[in-house]
């Protein structure tokens, strides 16, 4: 009997028939530069492909207890960092539930997409949640936030983000938790670093931070899948209290398993030898000079989009060294832009979430990136928005160059 025929009498017995669908085709190699997932390396792309071995072995444990000791160094916290096979979505929810009680009352600074989510999550959870909310494209100012913390009541917990990835912004976040701590010294500071982290400089225990969490895909130039977050005296205390519920992100019993070398689930193996390798990389090349890396790809880009004589969303002084977001000229539709560079040009940038939706372009710069990946990516943007009907202004790109 061949394979088909054994295939169609099972089949007929069968409520749901084989499913049509389109074949499988080989997706040709993209220019991704959109704010995650970032490209990942070929040599850590080759780690994924390396057998699976058994998570509860002592091959796996080497691994854990490595890669946990240099995201320490990365977190720049003497902490333990926990890992969660999720994304970062599942990092904002792992942090409220393991800090807070229902009820409680926090303040979630926003200044876009990202920091209304959390703030939403919170809310989801039964928390009273109260907004300090700028408009997107602005930072978090340092004035204002202390002036709104005056007004309210008093409040657990203060829930940032330290590089809104929807508008490419950075916020101050030492500043910021300076003021946190001097007006409430017990107050909990949660930063969510998803885009930040590991390109951005950042110190969890010299700015006193009390929990912080980022994930696989941005910065940290792996797959999607892992969430990685740290919390100090202060957080595990008030772990101790919060009444939450929580299971599969229960802090308690991933320190616990920890502590013996082991993950609390299984774990995605494949993603840590990834990150393995990650950690290795980015600790030969040296922190100091990732974070400069980020900074000049950064400044790169701003500089060419002005040439271009287009905008950018945020100003250039908060502007993120990760992400860029671009003002699509008026009259052109982002989306219809987008489509082209990705079909002509094998180009993938990010459009604009919510409001912004249409009316700007993200571009980014983190993890995985060369200036030429953003020079074609840039030259692409160019042509593509000639075609629509934009206009350069020579005089504005003169002056632009000249930043
Ligand atoms: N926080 C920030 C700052 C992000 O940029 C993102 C995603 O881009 C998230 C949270 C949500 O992460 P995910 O989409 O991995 O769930």
């Amino acid at each position: 009997m061949t394979p088909i025929q054994t295939r169609t009498t099972q089949e007929q017995q069968l409520l749901i028939p084989v499913p049509q669908v389109e074949p499988r085709v080989a997706i040709p190699i993209q220019n991704l530069r959109i704010p995650g997932p970032t490209p990942v390396p070929p040599a850590v792309l080759a780690e994924l492909a390396r057998p699976v071995i058994n998570h509860r072995g002592p091959e796996f444990t080497a691994i854990l207890r490595r890669v946990t000791a240099r995201l320490q160094y990365v977190f720049q916290t003497t902490l333990p960092v926990l890992t969660f096979p999720a994304s970062g979505t599942g990092g904002q929810e792992c942090a409220l539930v393991n800090l807070f009680s229902p009820g409680e009352h926090v303040v979630a600074i926003t200044i876009g997409h990202f920091g209304n989510r959390f703030a939403q999550i919170a809310e989801r959870f039964g928390l009273q949640v109260s907004r300090i909310a700028f408009p997107w494209g602005e930072v978090a100012d340092p004035g204002i936030v202390e002036a709104r913390l005056r007004e309210l009541a008093s409040y657990r917990g203060v829930l940032l983000t330290h590089n809104e990835t929807s508008t490419g912004v950075t916020n101050d976040l030492k500043a910021l938790a300076a003021l946190i701590r001097w007006h409430n010294p017990d107050a909990l500071i949660v930063v969510d670093a998803v885009s930040s982290l590991g390109c951005i400089p950042f110190e969890m225990d010299a700015w006193e931070i009390d929990v912080v969490f980022t994930a696989s895909q941005k910065g940290l130039l792996c797959p999607p899948g892992l969430m990685m977050l740290a919390a100090g005296p202060r957080a595990w205390e008030a772990n101790a209290q919060a009444s939450l519920p929580r299971f599969y992100f229960d802090w308690a019993r991933a320190r616990r398993s920890l502590e013996r070398g082991q993950h609390p689930v299984t774990p995605p193996v494949s993603l840590f030898y990834a990150l393995d390798l990650v950690l290795e990389l980015l600790l030969a090349e040296g922190l100091e000079a990732v974070f400069a890396r980020h900074q000049h790809m950064g400044e790169y880009v701003r500089r060419h989009v002005r040439a271009l004589g287009l905008h950018l969303l945020a100003d250039p002084a908060h502007a993120s060294n990760t992400v860029t977001a671009v003002r699509v000229p008026e009259g052109i539709d982002a989306r219809v832009l987008l489509n082209k560079l990705r079909e002509r040009d094998q180009v993938v940038l990010a459009g604009g979430q919510e409001h912004l939706s249409g009316k700007i372009v993200r571009i980014a710069h983190m993890g995985c990136c060369e200036v030429r990946d953003l020079f074609t990516a840039l030259n692409c943007l160019q042509v593509r928005l000639q075609e629509l009907g934009f206009q350069r202004d020579k005089h504005k790109e003169r002056e632009a160059f000249q930043w």
